[in-house]
């Protein structure tokens, strides 16, 4: 009776939509701003790294998507940049130098997406595959003039008020005297972050969550495993992150890192590489169901930097394999990397722009939403 009443009405509407508009809208582009905003950072994937995935997997999230661009990547001051100076700049739209996080050249603090949209009321996360004190996600909550200082990174995220945080790096937040312990020191940030958060340290917590509000999730004490040993798998914890976020009725930012692509082309292996690459477009895929049936979410998808200078010469699409694939070099490469975007605002990301355009574009909807 309920099912029924309830399915004449999403007819009924979906009728007034059709007559009104002429198409079932999937989102307004032109609405005002998205409420939501989801970012997914592929450490070190460019356009031949997706594309080896693409090869092994046939089809890819990714290709669900109809806006696309280029980014230049280079830091402040020179042509290659690091996940640092990278980060920096998607997560404040301003250039820096190489191993900074989010400071300027004269070392102040650089105002991050994740402090902006906690203006705003906004939930907000972090969900990666390294230790969370990386470079990638440590650009969207700390301020330190080098990426190597991981326990002062810890002590600013434990300070950020960010809502979901998964990924591994344990070690960096627990006392010097515990086993396992990566600190100086005797401060205990888990005690911290419990004040405020629940804390998990295990696949089995993760999976029996149920209902949280804010959790913190170490599931490893530095780096998590390959994707092919990974738990949970970086699908699973964005899944999760977005459940939890998207109980915030002002909305919510969440940043996604594929982190260990960068590690598979440093390491010149491509059967890691095309792994990461896959378990990143799955988490993906996450995000843009949820964006689909949102309506009001932002999902961008780009890359630091591409690593490794990676080529594919030869191989086999019926047979799902590379049989020729070279690396140029082991260092992070200046070639532009690939962006996707969906969902309202989602257009100012098409063409070729500069990585600045990314934070500042999202700072711009953040100040500009209520
Ligand atoms: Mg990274
Ligand atoms: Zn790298």
């Amino acid at each position: 009776m309920n099912i029924r009443i309830t399915i004449h009405r999403v007819a009924f509407f979906l009728l007034a939509v059709i007559l009104l508009f002429g198409v079932v809208p999937a989102y307004a582009e032109e609405a005002a701003r998205p409420k939501n905003i989801i970012l997914f950072i592929g450490d070190g994937m460019g356009v031949s790294q997706i594309t080896a995935g693409k090869i092994v997997k046939g089809n890819l999230n990714l290709e669900q998507f109809k806006i696309l661009g280029l980014l230049t990547t280079h830091s402040l001051k020179t042509l290659g940049t690091d996940s640092a100076a990278a980060g920096t700049a998607l997560a404040t739209g301003s250039k820096t130098y190489n191993g900074s996080v989010s400071v300027s050249q004269n070392n102040e603090p650089l105002k991050t997406i994740v402090e902006y949209a906690k203006e705003k009321q906004k939930a907000t996360g972090l969900v990666v595959s390294s230790s969370v004190t990386d470079a990638t996600p440590a650009a969207f909550v700390a301020h330190v003039d080098s990426r190597r200082k991981e326990a002062i990174i810890a002590e600013q995220i434990t300070r950020s008020g960010i809502d979901v945080l998964f990924g591994g790096g344990l070690a960096y937040f627990l006392p010097q005297s515990t086993g396992g312990s990566k600190r100086n020191d005797e401060m205990n940030l888990i005690t911290e972050l419990e004040k405020r958060m629940k804390v998990i340290r295990t696949v089995e917590e993760f999976q029996k969550l149920g209902d949280v509000d804010p959790v913190a999730g170490f599931f490893a004490l530095r780096d998590m495993p390959k994707a092919n040993e990974r738990l949970p798998q970086l699908a699973e914890m964005t899944k999760k992150a977005i459940d939890i976020l998207s109980k915030n009725q002002k909305g919510f930012f969440l940043m996604v890192e594929g982190s260990q692509i960068d590690w598979a082309a440093h390491k010149h292996s491509q059967d890691y590489l095309i792994s990461e690459v896959i378990d990143f477009d799955n988490a993906v895929g996450i995000g843009l169901d949820f964006a689909k049936k949102d309506a009001q979410t932002l999902v961008i998808v780009t890359a630091d930097h591409e690593t490794g200078g990676f080529a594919i010469h030869d191989g086999s699409i019926k047979e799902k394999k590379i049989t020729d694939s070279r690396f140029t070099g082991n260092r992070h490469t200046a070639t532009m990397v690939p962006l996707f975007a969906y969902g309202p605002g989602g257009s100012a990301f098409a063409g070729i722009g500069d990585n600045t355009i990314v934070g500042k574009t999202i700072i711009q909807y953040l100040r500009e939403s209520d």
